[in-house]
């Protein structure tokens, strides 16, 4: 991975607990190579915690000289769409990983089924007739034990006929399940005899209308594990219940024995990781899209001027755990800072602007300045940047009534504008509601950066010559929610009421013009301001750009 390259100093780290595993098994042959695998439902974008699931997977499989398939969990076809199938082979490739296999749960499909008939021929799974209510109250709690169903006790040619009269269509939705036949009083709930397969007449986005049963996720995971021959099963903490019913279908099936480990799914401050409600922000109109660049997803990130090398140096980062983390989105924001500030091209682009006359400038004259795209690499490209009489400033950068310490320019102050000369300004000029439209000021000739002599002002700002501006839009994104911890929203309040009021602030800027031929591919640097993407809504006319990150945290941490 990039990590290396763009923190070449890191020391290198200890191992997590998964590579502690996987180094034993290896040592000790329990497997003779790592493969591993991610196992997305495709009822949605990915967001940045698949983000760390998938550099989990495919990072230890790199690291092991294994491989990882991409398996789409697709079992469930009411809420499943090839829109998402394809979208998630996008980020992941995006991502910088090559999976060895597409595959989908829904290949397994004949071979599932024929498991279950194996299962009831051997007495441990029956048809229910049941409703949902009734297998509900009927699994008992923690601390009371189930009732068995009436239907519990059916032959097995019984059982194999309703149960292939369901394959074939015959009941409704909701008439009738197969339940494995375990212990309704085990101490773990899910052993009370688990749903194998509900009946849904939906079509599935691959396998049509041939099936109308759906195995459960329960039945499915561990065998798909086990067909693949994946020796290191790896999923979120949530999950670890479910693993001795896992190793148990293995088991009593006979089959390829794979195994389960869980690690902490990735929480982010001010962040939401639920497919459910990003779906939902994005059907409400609360967001532009799956692919709004305030939304978590990476088709978000991305279009907002992530970079894959910061995520991944993210998830690095951030390592594996087995408790629950609430990781500061802060270190996110630092990492894409880390590697943009290594890689990006610096641009100066005004977005307030207050116009500047040099007073002492000849009329209708232009000087070009040789200026470096990235100040870490002097020696590197240049590119070429305009300077005349006529100019703009940001606001924030001129002070009428300034404190003592305020070094940028004021009346009477000198500045060092930057890669060029030092300015001095001589008059303010307002507009009749008082507001200052203009500066009044003279160059210093001597001054000149290359061929003049060295005087040092406090203060170097940004600026554009106005001939040669060109006027952009500039999106500048922040935080799309206001409470750090999402996943404790207040009793009684929705998590939409901590949507972020200014998550979104459009303004107009107006930019050098090098800026619009930038062919980097990646977030640039407004000088002074922050790292902004270049956004699909560009059009010749009018070149937009999505803040990516400010250069400074606006954020204190708490
Ligand atoms: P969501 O709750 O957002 O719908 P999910 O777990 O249902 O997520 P899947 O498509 O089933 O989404 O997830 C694919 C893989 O990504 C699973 O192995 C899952 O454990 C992992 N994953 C999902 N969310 C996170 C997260 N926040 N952190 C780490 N891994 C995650
Ligand atoms: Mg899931």
């Amino acid at each position: 991975m990039e990590e290396s390259k763009i923190n070449p100093a890191e020391e290198p780290r200890k191992l997590n607990f998964l590579e502690e595993i996987i180094e034993s098994d290896l040592a000790s042959g329990k497997v003779e190579s790592v493969m591993t695998r991610f196992p997305p439902e495709p009822n949605g974008y990915l967001h940045l915690g698949h983000a760390k699931s998938i550099c989990l997977n495919f990072g230890l499989a790199m690291k092991y000289g294994g491989k990882t398939n991409l398996r789409y969990d697709d079992t469930n076809p009411t809420k499943e769409d090839t829109e998402y199938v394809d979208s998630i082979k996008e980020d992941i490739k995006w991502l910088g990983f090559r999976w060895e296999k597409e595959l989908y749960a829904s290949d397994y499909f004949d071979q599932l089924y024929e498991w279950a008939e194996e299962l009831i021929r051997r007495g441990l799974a029956y048809v229910d007739d049941q409703t949902q209510d009734e297998i509900r109250e009927g699994r008992g709690t923690v601390d009371k034990p189930g009732k068995e169903s009436p239907w519990r006790n059916r032959s097995v040619e019984e059982n194999l006929r309703l149960f292939r009269e369901m394959r074939d269509g015959k009941y409704a939705d909701g008439e009738k399940v197969l339940r494995a036949r375990i212990d309704m009083a085990h101490p773990n709930m899910l052993f009370r005899d688990p749903l194998l397969y509900r009946i849904k007449h939906t079509s599935h986005h691959r396998t049509g209308d041939k099936w109308c049963i759906y195995p459960m996720y329960d039945f499915t995971h561990g065998q798909s594990d086990s067909i693949e021959h994946i020796t290191h099963s790896i999923c979120t903490l949530e999950f670890d219940v479910h693993r001795p019913l896992y190793d148990w279908f293995i088991e009593k099936l006979g089959i390829w024995p794979s195994h389960q480990y869980e690690f902490a799914r990735l929480n982010l401050t001010y962040t939401l990781m639920s497919k459910r409600k990003l779906l939902e922000l994005v059907q409400k109109g609360l967001v532009s899209g799956w692919d709004d660049p305030r939304m978590p997803t990476l088709c978000g990130v991305r279009r907002r001027g992530y970079t894959p090398e910061s995520l991944k140096m993210f998830c690095d980062r951030i390592g594996v755990s087995k408790r629950d983390q609430m990781m500061d989105i802060q270190l996110l924001e630092w990492c894409v800072r880390q590697d943009l500030n290594a890689r990006s091209n610096r641009y100066m682009a005004v977005q307030d602007p207050i116009k500047v006359t040099i007073t002492n400038w000849e009329e209708g004259k232009v000087e070009w300045f040789d200026c470096p795209l990235n100040p870490a690499d002097p020696e590197g490209a240049k590119r070429a940047v305009p300077f005349s009489g006529e100019l703009l400033i940001d606001r924030a950068d001129f002070m009428e009534d300034a404190p003592r310490k305020f070094f940028r320019l004021k009346p009477d102050g000198e500045v060092r504008l930057k890669y060029t000369y030092i300015i001095k300004c001589n008059e303010v000029i307002k507009d009749s509601e008082g507001r200052v439209v203009e500066l009044k000021c003279t160059y210093d000739p001597s001054t000149h950066p290359v061929t003049g002599e060295w005087r040092s002002v406090k203060g170097t700002i940004h600026w554009v010559s106005v001939p040669h501006a060109r006027e952009i839009e500039i999106r500048n994104y922040d935080r799309l929610f206001t409470l750090a911890n999402m996943g404790e929203v207040p009793e009684g309040h929705d998590y939409k009421e901590y949507l972020n009021p200014e998550s979104l602030v459009v303004t107009r800027g107006y930019a050098e013009p090098a800026l619009l031929d930038d062919a980097s591919g990646i977030a640039v640097q407004f000088e002074r301001t922050g790292y902004y993407f270049k956004d699909k809504d560009s059009t010749p006319e009018r070149a937009v750009f999505n803040r990516t990150a400010t250069l400074k945290d606006s954020y204190k941490p708490e």
